[in-house]
């Protein structure tokens, strides 16, 4: 029985590398006839940021990855969210302390500081581990009777993981294979606080085993965090879940890892929806404003770290259910390309039905002082979508559909007007006068045998006419272009080029 969950501390809006881990956990789910929980993890109060949680939400749905189980969708493990759970963890982390896999520490922020600046000025790092431990007064050294008698005082304490000694723990991933380490190395990380919250490591191992989750799919970044995570499965004596760590998600030039400035740094959104800081009211762009559609970003998702195995690149999300497997995961990190996310947006635009566009290019042409009729509009959508990416690319592409030109660019008059340019275009302008049937096999026909009978070469014409009704020699067709602005205002914009 397959349970996976995607569980987001509501730090900040989910960035694109979060939404790739609910992507792949969603995929798995629904390939196993699975469960694919939301839970928050939100049990860091100093790190929450307000609107977090509902963008997580909102972003989930945005890119139909839809949860089975977590707010909003209570079901048997209900309360998804940590801190509704408050009351559960204190138990676990008793429970631990009765099995000598933790221990109270009473060190003030004061003293660990103190240890620390020791340690450096003898050239050391501090880590509060095995070796330490020892040495210190306000912990394992202290009596069971000395502990009550601070806990009485109500005097502030952690509490740690008794992390076990010279041991080799040999773990396994999913995705990394076999990967052994020397427990000596690992810190005696705090699990509980005085403040009765968790710690991320004991919420996160306490629910993921209420929750009975099957399989732990997650960033590379909490690969460091496996050892304690078993450490802790052990120590309660609980089967652990099957755990793999996707690969980092990396920049598109340069080195490192994609982080959450980089986007508007470089000139490309790493968020699914636009987000505004509460704090700063800094704005930070996202896929959907500027355009994008949620297919594409998915689609792109799903290949940062993943691939079939073939030569297919577009998927629709259940081709991606299909097709998916912890197996075909990398290792190696994967650099974002901001360039690729445009090409399968281009391909979802085209696949998009003319009728959705035209409402949204209708509204667009508004702001540019255009209303246009609904059946314009669309015709405008028919002509010009081929060559668009978003919406936003029609105007740029057709603003001469609904508007004339009036200044024309420099570099298409010198090519296409010469000498005797106007008084031909004044012959075309009379021609088009006597046209009854106004479109587009017809204007075709007519104007060429007019052309062919004047006997001047095609371009003498066709250019500097494209230039009057375009303002450029840019555009689709020019006799489609013609039929859509009708004949009075194809003879105006004659009219006026030759002026
Ligand atoms: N709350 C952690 C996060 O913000 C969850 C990590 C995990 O999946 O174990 O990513």
């Amino acid at each position: 029985n397959v349970r996976v969950r995607f569980a987001p501390s509501p730090t900040g809006p989910l960035h694109i590398g979060g939404v790739r881990t609910a992507l792949f956990n969603y995929l798995f789910a629904k390939k196993h006839y699975g469960t694919f929980v939301l839970r928050i993890e939100d049990t860091d109060q100093n790190r929450y940021v307000k609107g977090a949680e509902q963008y997580i939400i909102d972003a989930l749905k945005w890119c139909n990855i839809p949860y089975d189980e977590g707010p909003l969708k209570e079901r048997v493990f209900s309360p998804y969210r940590q801190s509704e759970r408050k009351e559960i963890y204190r138990q676990y982390a008793d429970q631990l302390i009765a099995t000598n896999n933790a221990y109270y520490a009473f060190d003030t922020a004061a003293e660990l500081d103190h240890h620390r600046k020791d340690h450096e000025a003898k050239g050391k790092t501090f880590i509060y581990n095995w070796h330490n431990r020892l040495k210190l007064k306000n912990s394992l050294a202290l009596s069971s009777q000395e502990v009550q008698k601070r806990l009485d005082a109500s005097e502030d304490y952690v509490i740690r993981f008794k992390t076990p000694q010279d041991e080799t723990l040999t773990m396994f991933d999913e995705i990394r294979g076999e990967i052994s380490i020397d427990t000596n190395t690992l810190d005696d990380k705090v699990l509980f606080k005085s403040d009765g919250m968790p710690t991320y490591h004991l919420a996160n191992i306490v629910d993921d085993h209420l929750m009975e989750i099957s399989h732990v799919i997650r960033g590379e970044e909490w690969l460091p965090s496996m050892p304690l995570h078993m450490l802790l499965y052990r120590a309660f004596d609980w089967k652990a879940p099957k755990f793999a760590h996707l690969p980092l998600i990396l920049k598109p030039v340069g080195k490192g890892k994609l982080s959450k400035r980089d986007g508007d740094k470089m000139g490309f959104p790493v968020f699914p929806l636009a987000w505004k800081d509460p704090a700063t009211d800094e704005l930070s762009a996202g896929y959907r404003e500027n355009g994008y559609q949620p297919e594409a970003v998915v689609n792109m998702l799903a290949f940062l770290g993943w691939n079939p195995g073939t030569a297919q690149e577009i998927f629709s999300i259940e081709e991606l259910v299909q097709a998916f497997d912890l197996e075909r995961i990398n290792k190696s990190g994967a650099k974002f390309d901001p360039e690729k996310t445009k090409w399968f947006q281009q391909h979802y635009f085209q696949e998009r039905d003319n009728e959705s566009i035209a409402t949204e290019f209708k509204e667009l042409l508004k702001d540019y002082d255009v209303h246009a009729a609904d059946e314009r509009v669309l015709k405008a959508v028919e002509m010009l979508k081929e060559r668009a990416v978003f919406t936003k690319d029609l105007w740029d592409l057709g603003h001469f559909l609904f508007v004339a030109p009036v200044v024309f660019d420099e570099k298409a008059a010198k090519k296409a007007w010469k000498d005797g340019t106007a008084t031909l275009m004044g012959e075309l302008a009379q021609k088009i006068e006597t046209i009854e049937t106004f479109n587009v096999e017809n204007l075709t026909n007519q104007v060429k045998e007019w052309i062919g009978q004047k006997e001047v070469g095609f371009g003498k014409v066709m250019m500097p006419f494209r230039l009057a009704l375009v303002g450029s020699l840019q555009g689709p067709d020019v006799f489609e272009i013609t039929a859509f602005v009708g004949k009075r205002e194809t003879i105006e914009r004659i009219r006026f080029a030759i002026d």
